[in-house]
């Protein structure tokens, strides 16, 4: 397999070429040349493969699908790889991805059963393993810098917690994180995971990111990387448990089912693209969102329309307060038929400009018939009592962000298909909205009570990237 950018650049690159890698040179994302068919029988083979929930299943499909897209990690190397990922130890189930059902033809797919308690950690675990196997092969090292103001930046931590040629230094406004999300930063107490809380807010921490990863003498002497959310790896890895909801809500390689996905980045909505596109029978791909409903105005009418901060609502759902959809421009790259030019104008000069652009209702329409995608909008009223409901009808406590999703599943009302809705995150992490919805928390699983009273370790920073850059300078050897 090789990747090629959106925007244009042709140059054929190899997984682990773009595996460390942000942005293609001309600003695009990278995307395979094509996506590897299955048909009914490579079907049933996966399937056999999963074996339904055995220990070790989740591991040898993630397998066979990873080879189809690597292939410049020997596969004894890469078997070992996803194997030593996607554990009991690591994501507390054999399962990994465990699907529920709900009743009336919904289903739930956990995808919030790893260390920090959010999807996040699906593909980040496996980055972790595969940026510390390829940087090992090279002799190099990396020091990742990053913003957070929650989720990503502890999904990132306990990726790279312990990884040899690998360290995290890691920027936060000084408390405005959650005190749960924060006890899990700052709690690790590895020696390469650095946490640096800034007297500032997260724009400030992004912008400091900003100016370190834009010194390009900095950068190079000190090897600066990041984990975004358009790392290509990562939506590759969320492919895996499109294929292993589909094994676990069905019976027969013929019967279709809809994936409802509570949407931010567009990362694990693209990855299920990529699962329909590879053949697997996804009838639709439901995106959903809060209040911030970039990605729904998209659907509904064809206008891209980027937000600015003061459009930006807190809601709830916080890893959905998005302004713009940065995987987004991989799903328009295939709706367009590929032409990259026509990308490479929207997403640069359009976008830049005005702050949107329009696609014609042709468009719009092959999204829909064509690539299977609906949307779906949910309130913050709705989504105290859609948790409430199925709190009540299923004894199942969702957590905000799944809430949006099935607020949208249980509007389009009984389907001929299974319907699966994607579960982000665990329902401890949020308990004022929970208590809300139905007058208690939800319980914790054992190994995370009192987690706030561990120690803490962590550095106080102003908002001065001399400062930032200093802390690093001193804490690597080049
Ligand atoms: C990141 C995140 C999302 C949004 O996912 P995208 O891939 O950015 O669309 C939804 N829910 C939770 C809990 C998340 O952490």
């Amino acid at each position: 397999m090789r990747y090629v950018s959106t925007r244009g650049d042709k140059t054929p690159r190899r997984f682990c070429e773009i595996l460390l890698e942000g942005l293609a040179p001309d600003g695009g994302l990278y995307m395979p040349m094509s996506y590897p068919q299955v048909g009914y029988v490579r079907l049933q083979q996966l399937r056999t493969v999963y074996g339904n929930g055995r220990p070790g299943g989740y591991a040898d499909l993630a397998f066979e699908i990873l080879s189809w897209y690597i292939d410049d990690i020997p596969p004894e190397d890469l078997r070992t790889l996803v194997r030593k990922t996607y554990t009991e130890e690591v994501f507390g189930t054999d399962a990994i991805t465990p699907v529920i059902p709900i009743g009336a033809g919904i289903w739930i797919e956990q995808l919030s059963n790893g260390p920090t308690l959010a999807f996040k950690d699906i593909a980040l675990q496996l980055l972790g393993n595969l940026f510390e196997y390829e940087l090992a092969r090279r002799g190099e090292t990396l020091n990742i810098l990053g913003a957070t103001s929650g989720d990503t930046g502890s999904a990132a931590e306990y990726a790279m917690r312990g990884k040899h040629g690998i360290r995290v230094f890691m920027l936060s406004p000084r408390g405005r994180m959650s005190p749960f999300q924060q006890a899990q930063m700052f709690s690790l107490q590895d020696p390469n995971i650095h946490n640096i809380a800034i007297e500032g807010v997260f724009d400030d921490c992004q912008d400091i990111v900003k100016a370190v990863s834009g010194d390009q003498t900095f950068k190079q002497e000190y090897k600066i990387g990041t984990v975004n959310s358009i790392n290509w790896a990562r939506i590759l890895a969320q492919v895996v448990y499109y294929f292993a909801g589909y094994f676990q809500s069905t019976e027969r390689n013929d019967q279709e089912v809809n994936f409802i996905v509570p949407s931010g980045n567009f990362g694990n909505a693209c990855a299920g693209h990529v699962a329909r596109m590879m053949g697997l029978p996804i009838k639709q791909i439901v995106v959903t969102t809060n209040m911030n409903d970039v990605l729904d105005e998209f659907l509904q009418t064809g206008r891209y329309r980027v937000r600015t901060g003061a459009e930006t609502y807190e809601t709830t759902s916080p890893s959905m307060d998005i302004s713009k959809a940065s995987n987004f421009e991989r799903f328009v790259y295939d709706l367009l038929g590929r032409d990259s030019a026509r990308v490479a104008q929207l997403f640069g000069p359009v976008l830049a400009g005005s702050g949107q652009f329009t696609l014609s209702p042709a468009d719009l329409a092959r999204a829909v018939n064509d690539y299977g995608f609906s949307s779906g909008s949910t309130t913050e009223a709705e989504v105290l009592e859609v948790i409430k409901l199925v709190w009540e009808k299923a004894s199942h406590i969702m957590d905000p962000h799944t809430a949006v999703a099935m607020n949208v599943a249980l509007m389009h009302g009984q389907q001929a298909e299974p319907v699966i809705v994607l579960e982000t995150a665990r329902a401890v992490q949020f308990d004022d909205t929970i208590t809300q919805a139905i007058s208690r928390p939800a319980v914790r699983p054992v190994a995370l009570v009192g987690i706030e009273d561990l120690p803490q370790r962590s550095v106080l920073m102003p908002v001065d990237v001399f400062s930032v850059q200093d802390y690093i300078a001193k804490h690597c050897n080049p």
